[in-house]
């Protein structure tokens, strides 16, 4: 159970007792207990990575019902491409990071691919001069994926996120072709030959009320396929409000994620369930921020402008000339504040509040105007934080006998 405890506390289970203190200690390790008496960041350190979102392009071939990108025709130059690795890099150093993650994004980023190539080998190059982690990944739309791209992510040690919202209408209703074609054929199709090639894809469902029934259906299929999944909650934007029925209505979404959480029940899958099944939401490990906004995110646009969201491209903060861009964006006032969870009205006393930290700063700015308080998806968060940690028990004794699992915890 997740749970709190104190010292005084303590004293009520027989310490002498190794397995049980063993069994604690791990629990204190992973941040699933937390001991009352220290402070959370003496817990965990929780930004060790600079993360860099590179928006390789504004083009898409798709049109997706919740995008926030106007699709101008205009694309990161290489120079601009090399000028966003140099700032992260410059920034991963003067700040400590020990690791640099690039997002390799748009847009579509396979239009660019080729940039791609490029720009990880330097990232490379440079990672291995100033023994710094490199990691990377590309989030893609998956239609354009091709045999050579896949050998080539392989071999520069990428990995690949694919959009994938569901089984056929479901997919379909969100993530259409430019012309209106629905896209799942070709996705589905983009998955197996990922697979058939020796690449996992990760794949990422963005959850509304326009597609929440047809949960379970693409659960089972992702589980078939033994695929690392997220499960994403819409976020309105300004270029999707006027889609009215993909907002988030609690008993559609809480009904189809317990639908989908009964499939994951009857084939419990031998990674962790933890980190990805609800939204923005962590229960892996205790935390304070949502994400890394403010704190370790920069991300970039085709131009070398700087902002601190991907939602927010379109209002950057500070450009790839500054030395320490990433000290201009901690620095700022007036852009997204990610606060911690401690300061967020009505999570304060929430027994979650380490695994949940209330939600996405920006989500709840749109609803209410401000960032110091609770998520607007709070209700659906508490109707299902307790089944996924259910679901993750019941995953855990099924393969109690098998030691990498346990590590996966
Ligand atoms: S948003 Fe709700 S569930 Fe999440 S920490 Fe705040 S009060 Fe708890
Ligand atoms: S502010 Fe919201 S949309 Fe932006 S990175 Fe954080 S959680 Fe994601």
């Amino acid at each position: 159970m997740l749970s709190t405890f104190n010292n005084s506390e303590k004293c009520e289970y027989n310490l002498d007792d190794l397995e049980l203190w063993e069994t604690i200690t791990k629990f204190l390790d992973h941040g699933l207990i937390r001991d009352t008496n220290t402070t959370l960041s003496s817990v965990r350190a929780e930004y060790q990575t600079l993360n860099a979102w590179l928006h390789l392009t504004d083009r898409c071939n798709l049109r997706c019902s919740y995008c926030y990108l106007p699709h101008v025709r205009e694309d990161m130059s290489l120079e601009t491409g090399y000028a966003t690795i140099d700032a992260t890099f410059r920034s991963a150093l003067a700040n400590g990071f020990k690791q640099v993650k690039l997002k390799y994004a748009g847009g579509e980023p396979l239009l660019r691919f080729p940039l791609i190539i490029e720009l990880h080998n330097y990232a490379q190059s440079l990672a291995e001069k100033n023994v710094l982690g490199l990691e990377g990944v590309v989030l893609s739309n998956g239609t354009l994926l091709a045999p050579d791209m896949i050998e080539t992510l392989k071999s520069l040690d990428l990995r690949l996120m694919i959009s994938l919202d569901g089984m056929g209408k479901y997919h379909d209703s969100h993530r259409p072709y430019a012309g209106g074609r629905g896209s799942f054929a070709d996705v589905a199709e983009a998955v197996d030959l990922a697979l058939a090639n020796g690449l996992v894809p990760n794949i990422s469902l963005t959850v509304s009320s326009r597609t929440a029934e047809g949960l379970p259906e693409v659960m089972a299929w992702i589980l078939e396929r033994d695929l690392p999944f997220s499960l994403n909650f819409y976020r309105e934007n300004e270029l999707s409000a006027s889609h009215e029925d993909m907002r988030l209505d609690e008993e559609k979404i809480i009904n189809g994620m317990l639908a989908a959480f009964k499939v994951i029940e009857h084939n419990l899958p031998r990674r962790s369930l933890l980190g990805g099944i609800i939204d923005r939401a962590n229960l892996s490990a205790s935390h304070a921020h949502t994400c890394g906004v403010g704190q370790n995110y920069l991300v970039f646009d085709q131009n070398g402008q700087i902002a601190k969201c991907q939602m927010h491209i379109r209002k950057p903060i500070t450009d790839v000339y500054v030395a320490d861009p990433l000290a201009v964006i901690r620095a700022d006032q007036i852009g997204i504040q990610n606060l911690s969870v401690e300061e967020k009205e009505g999570c304060k006393t929430c027994e979650w509040k380490y695994w949940c930290t209330g939600g996405c700063p920006l989500e709840t700015y749109r609803a209410t105007g401000r960032y110091d308080v609770k998520s607007p998806n709070c209700n659906i968060y508490k109707a299902l934080y307790p089944k996924a940690v259910r679901l993750e028990g019941l995953r855990l004794l099924k393969y109690q006998d098998d030691p990498e699992v346990v590590v996966k915890l």
